[in-house]
């Protein structure tokens, strides 16, 4: 069957049925989770306007409901969030406990959800497509929700709909501290009202596109002919007007095969000079380590893979704090190699993998106590991508 052969609405009712039919997904996304964390750590934060980030300068990277309140959001310059609230309370961030208590939530899910995606540190997409004939989905989220938020304290909010992207926006709708379900078939009049930046992906410039078309909200997007969206937005209209119907494909990608990104090299003899090794390891792991930042990543997870002349192959893993630095990854890189390698053995292959990887969605990379670090590696690899990727290495890869 060519779906195209049919006119627009019947196109979107067979979609809806063949992409949206019996799918149960179910969104997570830990409230406000920096600050959460914060607060677990010192009680005394409860309730009042909370920022994490640096006090004189940089941006905020996360802030409590009391902070909203006034206007903050993060990715705000801290000078501009003083001014909003003078009263605020500035903690600069603990990327340990971040780490720790996004792992603690991960294992919390992965005990009892059959297949989940972690999109970022604190979000996760779980599909509990066929479960409905063992359970109520509902209760069954709302029971783990409250697992989550008995064991490690931290507030949690969830959407439960028919793809990824409807879950999303009941959250974002249930937030702070709530649940949403959208049952299927009632997607379109839940987005109906809500204003056009609820769809992800819709920023700054579609909201001016349609603002000039005088649509403010998604009823108006699913009203609006699909020609006039694509003369103004290309493909990305044909996505949206899917989208203010409710109509999203996307998988939710099994943790376990989550991407990692890996380099290895067989060497032409087998090598025991350990200076040259340790080279290899660091001209390694800035390889991935830019290509990590590249893809906006974190990496959680450390794989040292060394083979012998006699292809006895040996890896071992270390988790880390979630990053995507060079200089903090490199010496773990290093002493899993000293580890692993048997003493005087010859090297045959020797390779590195990050796994356990994140999106960078929760500005990482705005810690204050990274924020010389992050400048550094940005300049670095504007150097990479314009003169090639060779060009600019540490000292010590040589
Ligand atoms: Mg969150």
């Amino acid at each position: 069957m060519d779906v195209q052969n049919f006119d627009l609405n019947t196109q979107h009712l067979i979609l809806n049925t063949i992409l949206t039919k019996q799918r149960i997904i179910a969104h997570f996304d830990l409230d406000s989770f920096f600050v959460s964390v914060e607060i677990l750590n010192n009680p005394s934060l409860k309730g009042k306007p909370v920022i994490v980030g640096g006090r004189e300068r940089g941006v905020v990277a996360a802030c409590s409901y009391e902070a909203r309140k006034f206007g903050i959001h993060s990715a705000m310059p801290s000078s501009k969030a003083r001014q909003l609230c003078p009263q605020a309370i500035f903690v600069s961030g603990t990327r340990g406990e971040y780490s720790r208590y996004s792992r603690w939530v991960t294992d919390i899910i992965a005990a009892k959800a059959p297949l989940f995606e972690k999109a970022s540190i604190d979000e996760f997409y779980l599909d509990l497509t066929g479960m409905d004939k063992f359970f109520k989905p509902l209760k069954w989220t709302i029971e783990l929700r409250n697992e989550i938020m008995h064991t490690t304290g931290l507030p949690i909010s969830f959407g439960l709909s028919s793809n990824k992207m409807m879950a999303k926006i009941a959250t974002n709708q249930a937030k702070p501290n709530g649940f949403l379900q959208v049952p299927f078939g009632k997607e379109k009049d839940f987005l109906a009202p809500l204003p056009v930046e609820e769809i992800p992906g819709v920023g700054g410039h579609t909201q001016e596109v349609l603002a000039y078309l005088g649509i403010k909200t998604i009823r108006q997007i699913s009203e609006t002919p699909l020609a006039l969206l694509e003369e103004r937005l290309g493909k990305w209209g044909t996505d949206l007007k899917n989208k203010s119907l409710g109509i999203h494909v996307s998988e939710v990608t099994p943790f376990h095969e989550a991407k990692s990104i890996s380099t290895e090299n067989t060497f032409d003899k087998p090598v025991t000079d350990l200076v040259f090794i340790n080279k290899e390891l660091v001209k390694f792991t800035e390889k991935i380590c830019y290509e990590l930042r590249q893809d906006s990543k974190l990496t959680g997870c450390i794989t040292v893979k060394i083979r012998y002349p006699d292809f006895e192959t040996t890896t071992k893993q270390v988790s880390i704090d979630y990053t995507n630095a060079d200089d903090e990854i490199i010496p773990v890189v290093k002493a899993i190699f000293k580890q692993l390698h048997k003493k005087g053995k010859p090297v045959r292959l020797l390779g590195v993998r990050l796994s356990d990887l994140t999106n960078d969605a929760v500005q990482a990379n705005l810690f204050i106590d990274n924020e010389k670090k992050n400048e550094l590696y940005k300049t670095i690899d504007e150097v990479k991508n314009r003169f090639g990727k060779t060009l600019l290495k540490r000292a010590s890869s040589g």
